[in-house]
């Protein structure tokens, strides 16, 4: 698909939104089924050393008063609960830190979890930009899955919504993308909808990114304003816009890249009530419910209206939503993206 069509495509409404949802439920039953595959959310850290204008957690949010890391125990706990809730699967997901502290309690919680549970867990990290050396010991730790959303492919927005250091640099993020498959990784990553100045062209670029990258998982959202943060003032798309343009552009990609894992994020269920069962009728085949510690959830705040249900209330939640769908929420399994067995090692340049 060439950018124009892939532009059009986002901005269809009504009977043919429809027919979009139609045609890309068709090719997620012919290549990936009609599973969602679940994987538990642990909120590790809200500490971060990044300043990400349009994030809740930046570093310098002082009215985030509160900065906390689970202990081993913690998470420890949180897999129990999600072993016994048949969840074979882990993201574990933090603000940026780097210190040779963070780096190793990362390192020794894979190598617990996978010994404790007799690698029963299929876990994904999502901690950031990491030098190459770090990765590869995650890696071998057992964290075989990474998540790192490039945010926009647009440069020069990318700029826009951080600040201009070499903490947030476009370049970084892209030649971590590129460690991340050089090792082997099954590699995710995203970005962010409704961003101040963003057109409907940036968000076909974005698809097409991703595809250029060759990723094995998407998870991409509505961009949601956080009141303490930078970007919030320069608010300016309708919600209603986001939302129809998250889902246009998960069912444009379920066609484009038909067996890779797509999931319907929290930040489209934040925007909308039904955002995630809409989210899988267009396309998505991976939901994340959240499985932090209660007494964390709040403080992992990354925009407003976050929803902070519990997880028996959330499971039973994700089932109907499935269930009305004809959808089969898949327990008891790793759900690997298809992609993954013959995606191409790659590298991207700019
Ligand atoms: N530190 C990790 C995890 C970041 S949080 C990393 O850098 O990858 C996970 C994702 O939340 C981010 O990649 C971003 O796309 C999304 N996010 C942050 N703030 C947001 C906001 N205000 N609205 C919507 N999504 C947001």
């Amino acid at each position: 698909m060439i950018k124009k069509e892939i532009t059009e495509l986002l901005k269809l409404r009504d009977v043919d939104q429809g027919q979009l949802f139609k045609d890309a439920d068709f090719v997620r039953e012919k290549y990936v089924g009609r599973e969602v595959y679940l994987r538990a959310l642990i909120e590790y850290s809200n500490i971060c050393r990044k300043d990400c204008y349009y994030c809740g957690i930046r570093s310098s949010n002082k009215c985030q008063s509160i900065r906390y890391t689970l202990n081993e125990e913690e998470v420890l706990e949180v897999a129990v609960v999600a072993q016994k809730q048949k969840i074979n699967s882990l993201v574990i997901q933090s603000g940026e830190r780097c210190s040779n502290e963070f780096v190793d309690d990362i390192e020794r919680l894979l190598k617990v979890i996978a010994q404790k549970f007799n690698n029963q867990f299929r876990v994904t990290l999502s901690c950031g930009e990491q030098s190459k050396d770090v990765y590869k010991r995650w890696y071998d730790a057992g964290g075989v899955r990474y998540l790192l959303r490039f945010e926009t492919s647009n440069q020069s927005l990318y700029k826009k919504i951080h600040p201009s250091d070499s903490k947030h640099d476009f370049r970084t993020r892209l030649q971590c993308l590129n460690d991340l498959k050089e090792l082997g990784f099954q590699v995710g990553s995203g970005f962010m909808m409704g961003l101040p100045t963003q057109n409907y062209d940036d968000i076909a670029s974005d698809l097409l990114f991703l595809k250029e990258l060759d990723v094995d998982m998407v998870g991409m959202g509505p961009y949601l304003p956080h009141n303490k943060t930078p970007l919030f003032a320069s608010e300016e798309w309708d919600l209603n816009e986001k939302i129809n343009v998250s889902l246009n552009a998960i069912a444009t990609l379920r066609i484009m890249m038909k067996d890779i894992n797509i999931a319907a994020t929290t930040a489209l269920r934040a925007a909308a009530i039904d955002g995630r069962s809409k989210g899988i009728r267009a396309g998505a085949n991976v939901v994340m419910p959240n499985f932090t510690p209660k007494k964390y959830r709040e403080e992992y705040y990354l925009y407003e209206n976050k929803p902070l249900v519990y997880t028996d209330e959330q499971m039973t939640l994700m089932e109907e939503e499935c269930v009305s769908g004809q959808y089969i929420l898949k327990y008891g399994e790793w759900g690997d993206s298809k992609h993954s067995k013959h995606s191409k090692q790659n590298r991207i340049f700019l």
